[in-house]
């Protein structure tokens, strides 16, 4: 016998498909869209609709973004001469909160990881080592010290290494394991500015 009716059942189960909301939290978040006014139901599926159609990858950094280009790459008081190169667009929130970084990023969109079978192609690698061939002075690397982000670290120092452009990777401090986006501000500058060159 099904508990529900068939549109809560599935709409269960679109939302347990979601990162991180299991089956509980799934129907929790069923039965409050439920019991939403409907004005509210319509702005919120309006919205998911609307950042869906309008969000695109920015042209040079490849962050999300409204524009062709980003703000943080069209701003011409950035260097663009260096990249801090991170796994995911929360961590470039995570730096650019931080106000100190006066650089330009890249943002690949995953890591390296043999285990879920992704590999250099499934991220964007040939689109960072696209950008070296024009003025790139340094490349920070700043991917998760997950074994992950370290495989893709190694991985992009092999790559550009010989193209002569100076590679480094943000200095311990961040926590094994611990993704940037939940790290503070001090860590976050404290590991930007002790990088070592790889
Ligand atoms: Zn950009």
């Amino acid at each position: 016998m099904e508990l529900y009716s068939g549109h809560i059942n599935k709409l269960i189960e679109e939302l347990s498909a979601l990162p991180g909301i299991g089956g509980k939290s799934a129907q929790r978040l069923a039965f409050h869209l439920i019991n939403m006014p409907k004005d509210k139901v319509n702005r919120l599926a309006r919205t998911i609709v609307e950042a869906k159609e309008n969000v695109r990858y920015c042209g040079e950094c490849y962050t999300l973004t409204d524009r062709e280009i980003c703000p943080v790459c069209a701003n011409p008081k950035r260097n663009h001469r260096i990249i801090m190169v991170v796994e995911n667009v929360r961590d470039l929130a995570a730096y650019e909160k931080t106000g100190k970084y006066e650089g330009v990023y890249h943002v690949l969109h995953g890591a390296i990881s043999p285990m879920l079978g992704i590999g250099p192609n499934d991220i964007k690698l040939k689109e960072l080592i696209a950008r070296l061939e024009k003025e790139a002075e340094e490349v920070i690397i700043a991917t998760n010290s997950s074994l992950e982000g370290e495989t893709t670290a190694m991985y992009i120092s092999k790559l550009i290494k010989p193209t002569g452009v100076k590679v480094s990777r943000i200095a311990s401090g961040v926590p094994v394991g611990g993704d940037l986006e939940y790290i503070d501000e001090v860590t976050l500058l404290r590991a930007l500015e002790g990088r070592v060159e790889i």
